[in-house]
């Protein structure tokens, strides 16, 4: 079933126009949803494919890929094993305290270094582990990043073209928060591949706007191959903002919590500080300099990740 793409049109009258659709893959339907329910029904089709019992994924402790993962496992019969990092204890709440539920099995990293700290080596060691003892265990990169990826986003601009034409909105551009790049890769890829003239807008978390595009650039090329389909995407067709990132992943910017604020207010609706806050944070920067006329259509993709909302509380107060 599509997720909806709902009219936005007190955030937009707010704004001052552009028109603004958001494309709402917080309802994906597994889990409190996010892009990754997309993403990991490709990963554990792979993993079904080659015989895994055991998936293996590695986040922050308030990665919504690790709880998406572990929930998606769990009802593929698979059991999840999340290593998990940050540079104090965890907190049991928000994603953490869903993957405890889960009843994943955790692996606690504690660390200052951003993620992926777990890094290959260590994800490799953990299944080692559990072919030792005669299962089958599947790796999943950081973010779930790669041409499955790709195929799950190509596969979404396909359905919003879609939506587009039946309510006879073209829109200009897309927006969403853009991490390993998977998503992004996805749609640029399939804006190109219809010829929709639509410009996907990434606005990063936390890496910087050339490395992003680079690695967008290479998942989407990947992805075109996975696919068949003969074409390529240029780093320098990327579009990555790199301006919302502040302090760094999952630092809220006092932008980021106006966003929040706003579209809660406007259109009760909820986002995240460590993601969508960020994006619309970004797209409201757009619009107030201008970049965006009040008379073009945006799709705002909300990614998901509102259950990290819970461990922000201080940030609110
Ligand atoms: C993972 C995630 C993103 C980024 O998606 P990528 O494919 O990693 O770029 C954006 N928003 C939310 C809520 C996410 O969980």
């Amino acid at each position: 079933m599509p997720t909806p793409l709902e009219s936005a049109p007190r955030l937009s009258r707010i704004l001052g126009g552009p028109r603004i659709l958001i494309k709402r893959d917080d309802l994906t339907g597994l889990a409190f949803g996010g892009n990754k329910v997309r993403i990991l029904e490709f990963l554990l089709g792979d993993a079904i494919e080659k015989g895994a019992d055991v998936i293996i994924t590695v986040g922050r402790f308030q990665s919504n890929h690790a709880r998406l993962t572990a929930a998606a496992a769990r009802r593929a019969g698979l059991k999840p094993v999340l290593v998990l990092g940050g540079p104090r204890e965890p907190e049991l709440t928000g994603n953490f305290l869903l993957d405890k539920l889960l009843g994943s099995d955790i692996r606690i990293i504690l660390t200052n270094e951003p993620p992926p700290f777990a890094q290959a080596a260590v994800l490799e060691s953990v299944a080692e582990e559990f072919r030792t003892s005669g299962m089958t265990p599947y790796i999943i990169p950081s973010g779930g990043a790669g041409p499955f990826a790709g195929v799950a986003y190509y596969n979404c601009m396909l359905e919003l073209y879609d939506q587009l034409v039946q309510v006879g909105q073209p829109a200009n551009y897309i927006f969403l928060c853009s991490g390993s790049g998977g998503t992004q890769a996805g749609l640029a890829l399939g804006a190109k591949a219809l010829q929709t003239g639509m410009e996907v807008v990434g606005i990063s978390d936390k890496h910087p706007t050339e490395f992003l595009a680079t690695r967008i650039s290479k998942i989407a090329n990947e992805t075109a191959n996975l696919l068949g389909i003969k074409i390529e995407l240029l780093p320098n067709e990327v579009r990555v903002r790199d301006e919302y990132v502040g302090e760094g992943l999952g630092v809220p910017t006092e932008s980021d919590l106006k966003a929040i604020r706003l579209a809660a207010e406007s259109e009760g609706l909820f986002l995240d500080p460590v993601h969508t806050g960020k994006a619309l944070a970004g797209l409201i920067d757009h619009i107030q300099k201008g970049m965006i006329g009040p008379d073009e259509t945006v799709v705002f993709l909300h990614t998901g990740g509102t259950p990290a909302l819970f461990a922000y509380s201080e940030a609110f107060a």
